[in-house]
């Protein structure tokens, strides 16, 4: 059952990190206007279903007017609201307070803050760790997500067959950290990768929606475009067996996806996702309505 609805306000960001699988930089193009925002919660609103609502990016913070409005209609609508932010606009603990005060004023129930090495280096006081501070001072409820580089963890993980190294460090391989993070790290033979480790693709119980209408399951996998048909009615009718895309994921992970559509593996792959972005990469022109947007593949946008 969908419960959550996750706006790209913005593919735009202040950063341009390693792992970032939406391929997000301050080139970035696409952000949502407040139109667009009143249709999403119009209809999750519909749905019945929808809790919470979280707004990230990109970096949401870059449009603050349009992020503050967007938090408050959502409250007025109903919604427990969330906000994911790299928090480079808190230039000290004292100044971050002025930043989130109205956000606590409106009633947002949860700020989440990226506070890494990718995005601080090492620094010991930065952005993230003032904004954090300011936030429980206020009294919102608040965490941080912490991705390093990726490391091997000798210690098998549940579930993990013997000997199968583990990968720390919590980045997911899609997107730029294809590109960027991929190297030296152990990889795994592809017909083993037959399964979606972490999206429930039969019946997704969250959605991304983008600036261009794009509902997305998973990054760059497209459910509809909630701009040629309503985004409830868009889910409702949701059959994830007449998805090219999701069915064949949800029966067999990539492994099925590449051999259905004969994407020739190269060798191996770190994980699902790693084998399972560039399979869905390679068969992008043929399925434009449902792989997509381009850029989230670090392919020229025509959105
Ligand atoms: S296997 Fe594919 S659909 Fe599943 S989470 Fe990974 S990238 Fe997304």
């Amino acid at each position: 059952m969908l419960t959550q609805v996750h706006l790209l306000l913005t593919y735009q960001c202040t950063f341009e990190c390693d792992h970032c699988f939406l391929y997000s930089s301050p080139f970035s193009e696409g952000t949502m206007t407040l139109r667009t925002i009143q249709q999403v919660l119009e209809e999750a609103r519909k749905t019945g279903s929808v809790r919470w609502i979280y707004f990230e990016g990109g970096e949401p913070f870059l449009y603050y007017a349009l992020l503050l409005e967007g938090v408050k209609i959502a409250r007025l609508a109903g919604f427990r609201v969330g906000i994911v932010t790299n928090a480079y606009w808190a230039t000290s603990e004292e100044d971050a307070e002025i930043w989130l005060k109205p956000f606590q004023n409106i009633g947002l129930d949860y700020l989440s803050i990226s506070d890494d090495s990718f995005h601080y280096g090492e620094a010991e006081n930065n952005s993230a760790k003032w904004a954090l501070s300011a936030a429980q001072k206020l009294g919102m409820q608040t965490s941080s997500i912490c991705i390093s580089e990726p490391y091997v963890d000798e210690q098998p993980g549940q579930g993990q067959g013997k000997g199968t190294p583990v990968i720390g460090g919590g980045a997911m391989f899609k997107g730029r950290a294809v590109e960027k993070l991929t190297g030296g790290l152990p990889r795994r033979p592809w017909h083993e990768l037959n399964q979606c480790p972490h999206e429930e693709l039969q019946s997704p119980s969250r959605v991304h929606v983008d600036p261009y209408g794009h509902v997305q399951a998973c990054q760059g996998i497209s459910l509809g475009n909630m701009f040629e048909k309503p985004l409830s009615v868009l889910l409702e009718r949701y059959n994830v067996d007449s998805h090219p895309i999701c069915a064949l994921l949800a029966r067999g992970g990539p492994a099925a996806l590449a051999e259905k559509y004969r994407v020739e593996p190269e060798n191996d792959y770190i994980d699902e996702c790693h084998f399972c972005y560039l399979v869905r990469r390679a068969l992008i022109d043929r399925f434009p309505k449902f792989l997509a947007p381009r850029q989230v593949y670090g392919l020229q946008a025509n959105n």
